[in-house]
């Protein structure tokens, strides 16, 4: 029975994550209008709004002017779903698992906002920080010095690079929101997980800007989601690992 509850619960925080993703990155509130249908503006009614139930009756098309919906969003809603039971497998009913499902959930947003549209928006990051810090103040054993340690190196660690791309190459090699998400990762991990972190983001970054070369050999490869390949990595951290 927990589990279904934890599904449920999964799957309703999966229909506000769509939410965040498309909207956060185009600067729109997130409360108001109520949900709707992107090609003819009508607000949708609850029978459209059934997380992932909703898509899979409605073949996927708005009831009134049989609009695609994005594919995406059951994929998110089913996603965050699977998201939410393993991390409440994996750290049980104790303080730990809410804490970590938000941090879980906001990691999986960034990962899906910075792939689809470069960005990782302020919101997101504040999310993050604020869970980050309850996280470390309640639950971590490594303490605080450890979490401003692992913060600051997250800030040198790509605050550099960025700085030299700016005045040496004359380019945008890593964003504001990518510093400052590094930096929160940081905080929540420490330096020395985060340096693990940092770099197999990087190798995984390399990889897939080959292959996509090896695919496409003319491309020009300019913006490569470096948040998206560290919040990824993260998140299998949390999941595989453990967060302590
Ligand atoms: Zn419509």
């Amino acid at each position: 029975m927990q589990y279904v509850i934890m599904t449920m619960i999964g799957l309703s925080l999966g229909s506000f994550a769509t939410t965040c993703i498309s909207r956060l990155p185009r600067k729109q509130s997130l409360i108001k209008p109520r949900s709707f249908c992107d090609s003819c503006s009508r607000s949708l009614g609850w029978k459209e709004l059934i997380p992932l139930l909703s898509y899979v009756v409605l073949k996927g098309r708005c009831l009134k002017c049989s609009a695609q919906i994005p594919f995406l969003y059951p994929i998110v809603e089913f996603l965050i779903a699977i998201l939410t039971v393993v991390i409440f497998i994996k750290y049980g009913t104790s303080i730990k698992t809410p804490i970590i499902i938000l941090f879980g959930l906001t990691l999986l947003c960034i990962v899906l906002a910075d792939m689809l549209s470069r960005i990782i928006p302020n919101k997101l990051n504040f999310t993050l920080f604020i869970t980050a810090f309850v996280f470390v103040w309640l639950v971590s054993q490594s303490g605080f010095t450890d979490a401003i340690v692992g913060f600051f190196t997250g800030l040198v660690f790509t605050f550099l690079p960025a700085w030299f791309g700016e005045h040496w190459l004359d380019k945008q090699i890593i964003g504001g929101g990518d510093i400052k998400f590094t930096a929160i990762l940081g905080l929540t991990f420490g330096w020395e997980i985060l340096l693990v972190l940092i770099w197999v983001a990087s190798v995984s970054g390399l990889l897939w800007v080959l292959s996509r070369k090896l695919i496409e050999p003319k491309q020009k490869i300019t913006n490569v989601p470096f948040g998206a390949f560290l919040g990824t990595t993260a998140l299998a951290y949390i999941l595989i690992v453990d967060l302590q």
